[in-house]
């Protein structure tokens, strides 16, 4: 029996889509190691829970950085787990649809076909990952038409305009979801004289992150500890205060999408004043963020609907495309 898996490996998280079964694993994409006896104690979401909580000699690792694999040891060894979880621990070759930056090397490209390939898949094919983006957000992007796809992942911003299945221009910047925490992060040190971890941040950001005001502010606590005396300190934080914190990082991410969209010829850039801008990626859920790039672009903006998993079932969607042009290829022979 063969499955076919389409995949999202993403520098924050990995999911997996599965035809017929839907998103089967959605894990993030970290590894707790044991550097004495040098093998993995943990994988996703258990990894992530030991961020800043372990001791010196097990390491919190993430094996991919910026969209693409800096450790490829570790990455293919987590593929691998994932990947036999995704097909619930039963021995199967799957084939794989994986995704990959726009703007990649052939070294890095080769690095995600033979981590895939060690990690047990039988065939592996690639995406660029806006297609797989615009795919899973419904897009229909076999027309000769321009579709505009930002993607706010965690290391990696991608904007991209689609036509005819592939991207006409295409920007990548280093302004994500994880430069949004290192902004919570450094304004707490600075305003609150007070110290919070990485995934503190994270879940702050989560809770009442905003780049643009609410109809009713909220608060949230935030535990940490004092930059003085080490004790632990808790800070109620207003969702107001974080928008001048997390605006500026956005509007970088504006001037690029300004970048590409000055790149594009003018009969792409009409469509896409005519359909919209498509945001996808767990960044993009930061509140406002949609009203910010409609009033700095005057573009309307549609947050995809399962934003976070939009690449996966995108790339389970081309695979699927793949079968039918296999089967119709095998009538026509
Ligand atoms: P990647 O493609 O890099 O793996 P994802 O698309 O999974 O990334 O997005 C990860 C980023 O999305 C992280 O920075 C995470 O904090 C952020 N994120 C996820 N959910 C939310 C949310 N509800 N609000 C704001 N940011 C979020
Ligand atoms: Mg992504």
């Amino acid at each position: 029996m063969s499955t076919d898996i389409g995949i999202d490996l993403g520098t924050s998280s990995i999911i997996a889509y599965v035809k017929g079964k839907g998103i089967v694993l959605r894990e993030p994409s970290v590894v707790s190691v044991d550097k004495t006896k040098n093998e993995i104690i943990a994988y996703g979401k258990e990894a992530k829970r030991m961020i800043g909580k372990t001791p010196k000699h097990i390491q919190t690792i993430m094996p991919l950085s910026e969209g693409v694999i800096s450790d490829f040891t570790l990455a293919t060894k987590m593929l691998k787990h994932f990947i036999k979880k995704a097909c619930s621990n039963r021995f199967i070759q799957p084939r794989i649809m994986i995704c990959v930056p726009s703007q990649i090397s052939e070294v890095e490209r080769r690095a995600v076909i033979d981590a895939s390939l060690q990690s047990g898949a039988k065939r592996v094919y690639l995406i660029e990952e806006p297609v797989a983006a615009a795919i899973g957000a419904g897009v229909d992007i076999s027309k000769p038409s321009g579709n505009l796809i930002i993607d706010i992942g965690g290391g990696t911003t991608d904007i991209a305009v689609i036509s005819i299945g592939n991207s006409v221009v295409n920007t990548t910047i280093k302004v994500a979801g994880d430069k949004f925490d290192e902004a919570i992060i450094k304004y707490i040190k600075k305003k609150y004289k007070t110290i919070i971890g990485k995934n503190e941040a994270e879940e702050l950001k989560k809770k009442i992150g905003s780049v643009y005001p609410k109809d009713e502010d909220e608060t949230a606590m935030i535990f940490g500890s004092d930059i003085d005396s080490g004790l632990p300190n808790s800070i109620e934080i207003k969702s107001s205060e974080l928008i001048r914190i997390l605006l500026p990082e956005v509007m970088k991410i504006i001037d690029a999408l300004k970048f590409v969209l000055e790149k594009t010829p003018p009969e792409l850039v009409e469509d896409i004043s005519e359909k919209g801008i498509y945001v996808t990626g767990g960044g993009s859920l930061i509140y406002g963020l949609d009203k910010v790039i409609e009033n700095n672009t005057g573009i309307k903006v549609m947050v995809a609907q399962d934003a976070v998993s939009c690449v996966a079932i995108g790339t389970g969607k081309a695979l699927e495309n793949i079968n039918k042009f296999d089967a119709q290829r095998r009538k026509a022979n």
